[in-house]
């Protein structure tokens, strides 16, 4: 196929600004299009070689650039610098001295799109020593060859500005008219492009097998999926109603989500953009492959980080701050990730995005091995807005963002790369720093695991009552303490140990260690909230709920100048809780 066929497509399309003309444009030239080559003419169009999730992208520096059409038209690279200064564009100025070049060379052959393509592609791929000079030859050795408009859009296309508006969008539209057999045809095409992300490999099924084999166009191991996502609503009454009365409401981890492409020992996991981020998580993919225990599939899945020692959820910022200070491999010892699987797409040769989500979780069940470190998404079918709110306030309190509720109905098929009613979320839409420390008396502690083996994980940590002279548990706290408050920790606690609880604790958690309650620890968290667990202004607020003090942070001050009774009170945090509140509406 010859380049010039493109390039006229492209000048008539950015001459328009009228999508439906783009639309017709686009048409005429994939009508044009061999059939074999069809992939190839669909990324061009958008300036790519491959679709997003491969990774290799054209792109080298205008620098880069200027020296190869200096070289293919014969001029200096200051005069097409100087050039560039009234164009604004280096695809003008090639265009321009091009067809100033004296010297036609008659024995050129017309440029076709497969050796475009072979080039670009070469570049793309040449790294290291030496790359820079055969990226500025390959590019040099096409511009001679080309016409000055072929010119104009090889160099917009392999310095990234070619920007003909093209979106996915219109491609499919275009697809659905020269090859469906009309526009409606494009719900078709559109529903293959969500399960393959890959327009080229649309295009090619459809111009060559036809329309019937894009409806039965399959998911495909190692292309993502476009993620399924989730509309929003304020209150379980709400999110029942629109749900048909009844749903699964499962815990909304607070990570990163992750699309796990498992093929024997071969994982690929990409992300919420379908990027292969494989590499970031090594101890991710380790996971899966060791407990996904099915030859191939596709599954979904929250990643968070987790504090080895204490067993508790980070906050994700945390992973991300700690990604960029010390490099994946520290991270992972500092916070290895733990993986939350939500969703079965694809289990050995079965497309599952088609069946309810009851269908997909129980083939998600079936094939995941629960370990301390993957498990199933918690999760509870209800039909009750009450069993459903204190679900959400467990859900906050054991580190999650709030719940996703999702249809159970018979249609509720996984809608990739469509926000809908089928999930719907709901989270906290209060939320904001706390800003003061607090004072808390530790009743009790949980036996620490890894690097803390032999000393304490967390405590547990409680304000005080003077209504009733009790200390109510608020708080686990595992973070904030060095080595040296780790080892000191069991030996000052010794003398306050007992071998149950205290009479004056009020706590339905139960703790490995029980303390009498006397020492006092200075505190930070960031944010307070209800909570089903903690004893601290339990139905205060709400009924059946207490609050808690979410990621709390030792300071570092043991507060040996307070007593047990000096501590920080309920009313106290009741009232922080409130100000909270305050804040965030003003
Ligand atoms: P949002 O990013 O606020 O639109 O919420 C949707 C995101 O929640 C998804 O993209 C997932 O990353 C995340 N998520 C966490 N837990 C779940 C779950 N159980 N089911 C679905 N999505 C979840």
């Amino acid at each position: 196929m010859e380049y010039s066929l493109i390039a006229d497509a492209y000048e008539k399309i950015e001459a328009t600004t009228k999508r439906l003309e783009m639309t017709d444009h686009l048409v005429r030239l994939l009508k044009e299009t061999p059939k074999d080559v069809i992939d190839k003419v669909v990324y061009l169009t958008q300036g790519k070689l491959y679709p997003d999730f491969i990774g290799i992208e054209i792109g080298i520096a205008e620098k880069l650039a200027i020296r190869a059409v200096a070289r293919a038209t014969g001029h200096s690279e200051k005069e097409i610098e100087e050039d560039i200064r009234e164009t604004g564009d280096l695809g003008e100025t090639a265009q321009k001295f091009l067809r100033k070049k004296t010297q036609v060379s008659f024995f050129s052959k017309p440029l076709t799109v497969e050796r475009v393509y072979e080039t670009l592609d070469k570049m793309a791929r040449s790294t290291g020593a030496g790359s820079m000079d055969l990226k500025i030859n390959f590019l040099a050795g096409l511009l001679s060859d080309a016409s000055p408009k072929e010119a104009k859009y090889v160099v917009r296309t392999v310095t990234g500005s070619l920007r003909l508006g093209i979106a996915d969008m219109t491609v499919l539209d275009a697809l659905a008219i020269a090859f469906g057999g009309g526009k409606e045809t494009r719900e078709y095409l559109e529903r293959s492009y969500n399960i393959s992300s890959d327009l080229g490999r649309v295009a090619k099924t459809v111009a060559e097998e036809g329309i019937e084999s894009i409806k039965e166009f399959e998911v495909s191991l190692g292309e993502p999926i476009r993620p399924m996502l989730a509309e929003r609503l304020g209150s379980p009454t709400e999110i029942l109603e629109k749900l048909g009365g009844k749903c699964t409401a499962e815990y909304k981890y607070d990570g990163e989500r992750i699309q796990a492409h498992k093929k024997e020992d071969q994982i690929i996991l990409f992300s919420r953009r379908l990027e292969d981020i494989t590499d970031q998580y090594p101890d991710g993919s380790e996971l899966t492959r060791k407990h996904v225990k099915a030859k191939e599939a596709i599954i979904e899945a929250e990643c968070v980080a987790v504090d080895p020692d204490t067993g508790e959820m980070k906050p994700f910022q945390e992973l991300m701050h700690r990604r960029r200070k010390y490099g994946v491999k520290k991270a992972m010892e500092e916070y290895p990730v733990s993986l939350f699987m939500f969703d079965a797409l694809y289990v050995d040769g079965k497309d599952l995005t088609l069946e309810p989500y009851p269908v997909r979780r129980q083939h998600l069940e079936k094939i995941i091995e629960q370990t301390d470190h993957v498990k199933v998404s918690e999760h509870i079918i209800t039909d009750d807005p009450e069993e459903l709110e204190k679900f959400f306030e467990k859900a906050v309190e054991n580190g999650c963002e709030g719940l996703v509720c999702k249809s159970v109905n018979g249609d509720s098929v996984y809608q990739a790369g469509a926000r809908g009613w089928l999930w719907i979320k709901y989270k906290r839409d209060y939320k904001s720093e706390m800003t003061d420390t607090v004072d808390l008396v530790v009743v009790g502690a949980f036996h620490g695991r890894g690097k803390r083996a032999g000393t304490y994980g967390a405590l547990l940590l409680a304000a005080y009552d003077p209504d009733e002279d009790v200390f109510k548990t608020v708080t686990k706290c595992g973070t904030g303490f060095t080595d040296e408050d780790l080892k000191k920790l069991p030996k000052m606690m010794e003398k306050y140990r007992i071998p149950h609880r205290h009479p004056r604790v009020i706590s339905t958690i139960e703790a490995d260690v029980w303390f009498e309650p006397t020492v006092v620890i200075e505190a930070m968290g960031a944010e307070i909230t209800l909570s089903p667990i903690h004893a601290c202004a339990m139905d205060v607020i709400r009924k059946d709920s207490g609050l808690a003090i979410r990621f709390p942070r030792f300071t570092g001050n043991y507060r040996l100048d307070k007593s047990a009774e000096d501590a920080t009170t309920v009313q106290e945090v009741v009232e922080m809780y409130r100000g909270q509140l305050k804040k965030v509406a003003g």
